[in-house]
C-alpha cells in the first residue's frame, strides 16, 4: 500500500508535512492552556493579555493547518483510488482473450469497487491517520517528558498494554477480510449472472429459487462483514479501555504531584491535555493497525489482476498478406480438456472465399480464433505468407481481420455508434455498409435512424438487426479478411442470402465463413468448402467436387437435408 502512496510523492509530501504542521498547533495547545492557567492562578495580568492576544492566532493557525492537512490527505487518496481503478483496468486490457477468459468479469467489477473501497476505507486511510498521529504522539511524549518523566514513564507502560493486545488480532481481522472480499465477489458474480438471464428466470418461472439464491449471497455477505466488525469493535473497545484507564490513571499520579506542591495547576492542566492528546494517536494507531493488515489481503487481490499479462504474441514483424493462409498440422486443446484441433491442414488464398462446415463441436470456431490468435497454445504452425503468427505484430495482423461473430454484442448507445465505433467513416463507405449489410432497410421505420439508441446489449432491437448491425460494423472497415462464424444465423433465410451473396460478390477480400446453411446454390458460390470432423479437415473443395466424391461431406449434407425437411413436416422418402 505504502507503494501506491509513493507514486503520488509531492501529494504524500505535502500531506506529510501539513500533518505535521498539524501535529505541531495540537500538542502546542498544552502549553496554550499553561500559561492561561498560570497567569489566572499567579494573578499574572500581563501574561493573561498576551495570552489574550495569543490565543486567536492559534485558533485561526489550527484552522488553517488543520484544513490544509485534510485537503492534502483526502486529494492523495482521491489519486491512489483513481490509480488502483486505473492499474485494475490496464491489467484486465493487457490480457489476451484466453487469459482474459480465465477471470471472472463480475470478479473484475468486484475487485474494481468493493475491493478498492475496501483498501481506501481500511488500508489508506488507517495508513495517513497513523502517519498523523505518530508526529503528534512523538511531539506529545515529548512534551510529556519535559513536563514530567515520572508521569511520561507511566503513559510509556499504558502504551505497552494499548499495543499488545488490540495487534493480536491483527491477523484474525485480516483472514476475515479476506473471507468478505471472496464472499462479496461470489455475490457480484451471482447477481450478475441474475440479471444477464432475467428472461430465462421469467419464463421459466425461477423467480423463487433466484429469490433464495440472492438471499444465500446476502447472508453471507451481510455474515462474513459482521464477522470482520464484530473483531474490529473488540480491538476498538479494547484501546478505548486501555486508553481511557491510562489517561485516569495520569490524572491520580498528577493529582497526587500537585497534592503534593510538585506540580504547578497550569502544568498540571498542561499534563491533563497532553495524555488525552497522547492516547488519542496511539489509541487511532492501535486500532487501524489491524485494519491495515486486514486490507493487505484484498491488496493482494487487486495487484494479482492489476498485473499486466505479457501475451504469448510477441512478434514484432510486419503482417504481410498477398498469398495464402496456412495451417500445418495444428492442434489444439482448450486448458485441461480434450484436443479439439487434432493435426489440421487448410490452406486459404487471398481474396478467395471459403465456407468451413461440420458437425457442432467439430472444431470450426476454434479454428477461426487460432487465426485471430485468441489462443497462442497450439502445436503446429500458422503462417500469413510463410510467416508464423507468433512471429508477427499480432495487433496489425487483427487490424487487417474483421469478425462477425454469432452472439453480437451491443453497446449501449446508437445505431451509428454500434457500426463506427466512434470512428470517422466517408459517406460512401456508410452507404456501402448500410446496403450490404441491410441495416438501411430496417433504418428507415426508425424515427431517429442511426441516432436509435439500441438499449442495454441491443434490448431494442430484434435479433436479425443487431446481426445486421454487426455486420455493418464489419463492413464499414474495409478490412482485406472477413470472418463469419455463423454471422447471418439469427437473421431469416432470405436476408441471410442477401447478406451472404452480397458478401460473396465483394472484391478484394478473403471471406472466411462458418455456416451451417447448406443450400446448393449459396454453397456453389464459395471458392472452396473446408468440412471439419473431429478437429480435422476430412475433405476440401468446391462444392460439385465434394458432392461427386460421395464422401464425408455428401453424407453430411444428406443428413443436413433429411433434418431440414423434416423439422419442416417434410416427407423424404
Ligand atoms: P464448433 O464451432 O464446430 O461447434 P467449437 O470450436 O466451438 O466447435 O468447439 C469445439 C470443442 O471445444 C467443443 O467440444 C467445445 O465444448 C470446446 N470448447 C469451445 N470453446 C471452449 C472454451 N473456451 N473452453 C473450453 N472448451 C471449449
Amino acid at each position: 500500500m505504502i507503494e501506491i502512496l509513493r507514486k503520488h510523492k509531492i501529494l504524500f509530501a505535502a500531506a506529510i508535512l501539513t500533518s505535521f504542521l498539524l501535529s505541531i498547533v495540537t500538542v502546542g495547545a498544552a502549553f496554550v492552556l499553561q500559561y492561561i492557567l498560570d497567569a489566572i492562578v499567579n494573578g499574572d495580568w500581563d501574561l493573561f493579555h498576551r495570552m489574550v492576544w495569543i490565543v486567536p492566532f492559534y485558533i485561526a493557525g489550527l484552522g488553517i493547518v488543520a484544513w490544509l492537512s485534510s485537503l492534502c490527505t483526502k486529494k492523495l487518496i482521491v489519486r491512489c483510488v483513481w490509480d488502483m481503478r486505473r492499474s485494475l483496468y490496464n491489467g484486465v486490457l493487457s490480457r489476451d482473450v484466453e487469459s482474459f477468459h480465465g477471470i471472472n468479469t463480475a470478479d473484475t467489477i468486484s475487485a474494481l469497487t468493493n475491493d478498492v473501497k475496501t483498501v481506501e476505507e481500511t488500508g489508506l486511510v488507517p495508513i495517513l491517520m497513523i502517519f498523523q498521529y505518530a508526529f503528534v504522539f512523538v511531539l506529545a511524549a515529548a512534551a510529556l517528558i519535559y513536563y514530567s518523566p515520572i508521569i511520561a514513564g507511566v503513559m510509556f507502560v499504558g502504551l505497552v498494554a494499548m499495543y499488545l493486545i488490540p495487534a493480536s488480532l491483527g491477523k484474525p481481522i485480516s483472514h476475515r477480510q479476506e473471507l468478505l472480499s471472496k464472499s462479496f465477489a461470489m455475490f457480484t458474480i451471482s447477481l450478475k449472472d441474475q440479471l444477464s438471464g432475467y428472461d430465462v428466470i421469467r419464463s421459466f418461472q425461477l423467480t423463487d429459487r433466484a429469490r433464495k439464491d440472492f438471499a444465500g449471497q446476502n447472508d453471507a455477505v451481510a455474515g462474513h462483514k459482521y464477522a470482520v466488525d464484530r473483531l474490529t469493535a473488540l480491538s476498538e473497545g479494547l484501546s478505548q479501555v486501555l486508553g481511557g484507564g491510562a489517561q485516569l490513571v495520569v490524572m491520580l499520579v498528577a493529582g497526587y504531584l500537585a497534592l503534593n506542591g510538585h506540580m504547578s495547576a497550569g502544568v498540571l492542566l498542561a499534563v491533563l491535555q497532553l495524555s488525552g492528546t497522547f492516547v488519542g494517536p496511539v489509541a487511532v494507531i492501535m486500532q487501524s493497525a489491524p485494519s491495515i493488515m486486514g486490507a493487505r489481503s484484498v491488496m493482494e487481490r487487486i495487484q494479482a489482476i492489476s498485473t499486466e499479462q505479457p501475451s504469448v504474441f510477441q512478434g514484432k514483424e510486419e503482417p504481410v498478406f498477398n498469398d495464402a493462409i496456412r495451417f500445418e498440422d495444428v492442434s489444439f486443446g482448450y486448458k485441461s480438456g480434450p484436443m479439439v484441433l487434432d493435426n489440421l491442414n487448410a490452406m486459404l488464398a487471398k481474396n478467395k472465399k471459403y465456407a468451413i462446415i461440420g458437425g457442432s463441436g467439430s472444431g470450426k470456431t476454434t479454428l477461426v480464433k487460432l487465426l485471430c490468435a485468441n489462443y497462442g497454445g497450439y502445436a503446429g504452425s500458422i503462417t500469413v505468407d510463410g510467416k508464423e503468427l507468433r512471429q508477427l505484430d499480432i495487433d496489425k495482423l487483427l487490424a487487417q481481420i474483421s469478425f462477425i461473430h454469432q452472439n453480437v454484442y451491443m453497446f449501449d448507445e446508437t445505431i451509428q455508434d454500434n457500426i463506427d465505433l466512434h470512428r470517422q467513416y466517408t459517406e460512401a463507405e456508410w452507404r456501402r455498409a448500410l446496403t450490404a449489410s441491410g441495416v438501411g432497410r430496417f433504418l428507415g421505420q426508425m424515427e431517429k435512424g442511426l441516432d436509435t439508441a439500441v438499449g442495454e446489449n441491443g434490448v431494442n432491437l430484434s435479433g436479425g438487426q443487431r446481426q445486421r448491425v454487426a455486420v455493418a460494423r464489419a463492413l464499414i472497415q474495409k478490412k482485406p479478411i472477413l470472418i463469419l462464424d455463423e454471422g447471418t444465423a439469427a437473421v431469416d433465410w432470405q436476408t441471410a442470402w442477401d447478406i451472404e451473396t452480397a458478401l460473396l460478390e465483394m472484391p478484394g477480400i478473403t471471406m472466411v465463413t462458418i455456416t451451417h446453411n447448406l443450400t446448393p446454390e449459396l454453397l456453389r458460390r464459395y471458392d472452396g468448402i473446408l468440412f471439419l470432423e473431429n478437429g480435422r479437415i476430412l475433405e476440401s473443395g468446391d462444392y460439385d467436387s465434394l458432392v461427386k466424391a460421395q464422401g464425408g461431406f455428401a453424407d453430411f449434407l444428406a443428413r443436413g437435408v433429411l433434418q431440414d425437411s423434416q423439422e419442416k413436416g417434410g416427407d423424404i422418402r
